[in-house]
């Protein structure tokens, strides 16, 4: 791990991970995208007390489970909490129903750990939890000294580029969080991928110049009533994205959360059995 400031450590990975000391105690943040990648992260710090989740997404828990087993307690936002203790909930949400088996691979998928609410304990006075939704229900920053974990509230410019669209459940509160992120005050920004800054703020473009031209294309296809199915079809193929048949449930959530976005903003509407049409 690499020191990133005083007390404060980072590891990079394909999620970037972080661990505070503080009194005695040792704090993670996120667990890491694979059980490779935690086991050996486990080899190079040991255990620690307490695992703070940002979100529920797989990529950032798959060490969840091992470092439960050394002892550690885990902690995330209520709304974040099923998910991690059920993870078969983020493919069923992902789905809408029992999911199919592509949506049981690991990529959807981590091992099971008992979770605990942020607001069952009481937390160190330098160490703050930063309301950052939008790409999950329940998505947290973690504020320790001059340093913000920002989990997934925005993402590196070249991770942008190579994803092209940045997920997202609530197109609007994610736009509120980027807002956010800028108005926090620290010194140093630590994306869970990209690259960590004292200035975020290209990186913050990028994500909400990506988020809003999705929001275009979407609002442009809807000349005739569509479906998201449909939607998803035009676009990945205008876009040139690389879906398989687990990313494409992925894009669906993804789209889905922009029509909502449009129809909220009044521009679109839902015409007959979840077809879309412009206004
Ligand atoms: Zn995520």
């Amino acid at each position: 791990m690499d020191q990133i400031s005083n007390g404060i450590w980072l590891k990079r990975g394909n999620t970037n991970v972080g661990l505070i000391k503080c009194d005695g105690k040792r704090y993670l943040i996120d667990t890491g995208s694979s059980e490779k990648f935690a086991k050996s992260l486990s080899e190079e710090i040991g255990n620690v007390d307490f695992v703070l989740n940002t979100h529920s997404h797989a990529d950032h828990i798959q060490g969840n489970h091992l470092f439960a087993s050394m002892g550690a307690r885990i902690y995330a936002d209520d709304l974040e909490m099923v998910f991690i203790e059920k993870p078969f909930m983020e493919s069923f949400y992902l789905y809408g129903a029992n999911p199919p088996r592509v949506l049981e691979a690991s990529f959807f998928k981590a091992k099971s750990s008992a979770i605990r609410s942020f607001q069952d304990e009481k937390w160190p006075s330098d160490m703050e939890f930063v309301q950052l939704n939008g790409h999950s229900p329940g998505m947290t920053g973690v504020k320790f000294g001059d340093v913000l974990f920002c989990g997934d509230a925005y993402f590196g410019q070249e991770i942008i580029q190579k994803y092209t669209y940045p997920y997202l459940v609530d197109a609007k509160v994610f736009l509120d969080s980027l807002e956010k992120v800028t108005e926090t005050n620290a010194d140093f920004y630590v994306p869970s991928h990209g690259d960590p800054k004292d200035d975020p703020s290209k990186d913050i473009k990028a994500t909400r110049e990506a988020l809003m031209d999705f929001v275009k294309i979407t609002f442009d296809t809807l000349t005739l009533p569509r479906s998201v199915e449909e939607i998803c079809f035009e676009i990945a193929e205008s876009k040139n994205l690389h879906l398989n048949s687990g990313t494409f449930y992925l894009f669906r959530s993804f789209e889905s959360a922009i029509l909502a976005y449009l129809e909220e903003k009044a521009e679109i509407v839902n015409v007959s059995y979840g077809k879309w049409q412009k206004k």
